[in-house]
């Protein structure tokens, strides 16, 4: 089973590092795939441009075997649909299941991404917690009772090719892509809440 970890990555930080670590072991994921998204469909356009996004988690995950940047939604020209990148990931591991990992706040708005029923028929999902202090901890009780019928423990979600929900517990981190731009704009240190390569990059291509 491969692991799908798509976002901004705006910059990567250890929130989404540890986090795909902590799932891939839980899972036995034969590895994690780090999608940039290229046009966000959902949010505000991003800071950083896609091509440096990609570079920044490039940079990241160098040296983690396992870990794989997939540039797929940034070369795809329109919206980045979750929906699309599953269609194609499959066409390229047509014997391998997919496990779209999401954070709380992602699975809360899961309802609203692009035909995200169909998201189920490609692939699982497994939900990793943010932070507690987070507002955003809490999962949606309408999204919630809309999978209801699809949650599975661990080890039945390892069985599964697709259609199954399941709750992982990962390690807190109360870092946001967010804070950390904020720190920079505010020249605060940034050191310490991701990978140095990736704050060097940061520095050396005056990013932010
Ligand atoms: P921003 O602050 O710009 O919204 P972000 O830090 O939330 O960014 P994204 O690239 O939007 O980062 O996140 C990609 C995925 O990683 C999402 O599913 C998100 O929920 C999850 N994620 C981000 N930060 C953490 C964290 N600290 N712990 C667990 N999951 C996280």
């Amino acid at each position: 089973m491969i692991g799908i970890l798509g976002g901004t990555f705006d910059p990567i930080h250890y929130g989404h590092l540890r986090t795909a670590l902590d799932v891939q072991q839980c899972l036995s994921l034969s590895e994690v795939r780090f999608i940039p998204c290229g046009e966000p469909p959902h949010r505000n356009k991003p800071v950083a441009e896609p091509l440096q996004r990609l570079a920044m988690v490039r940079a990241a995950i160098a040296g983690e075997k396992t870990f794989v940047a997939d540039d797929r939604e940034i070369r795809r020209h329109g919206p980045s649909y979750m929906v699309d990148t599953l269609a194609s990931l499959k066409k390229d591991f047509k014997s391998e299941s997919l496990c779209l990992i999401l954070g709380t706040d992602a699975f809360n708005g899961l309802e609203q991404w692009y035909q995200w029923q169909r998201i189920l028929d490609l692939a699982n999902i497994v939900v990793m917690q943010r932070p507690a202090c987070d507002s955003k901890v809490k999962l949606n009780k309408r999204v919630l009772t809309l999978l209801k019928q699809r949650i599975v423990d661990v080890d039945t979600m390892k069985r599964s090719d697709n259609g199954k929900v399941c709750f992982v517990p990962v390690t807190q981190l109360d870092i946001s892509a967010t804070t950390i731009r904020q720190y920079w704009q505010e020249n605060k240190s940034i050191h310490f809440f991701l990978p140095d390569s990736v704050l060097t990059l940061i520095q050396q291509q005056n990013i932010y």
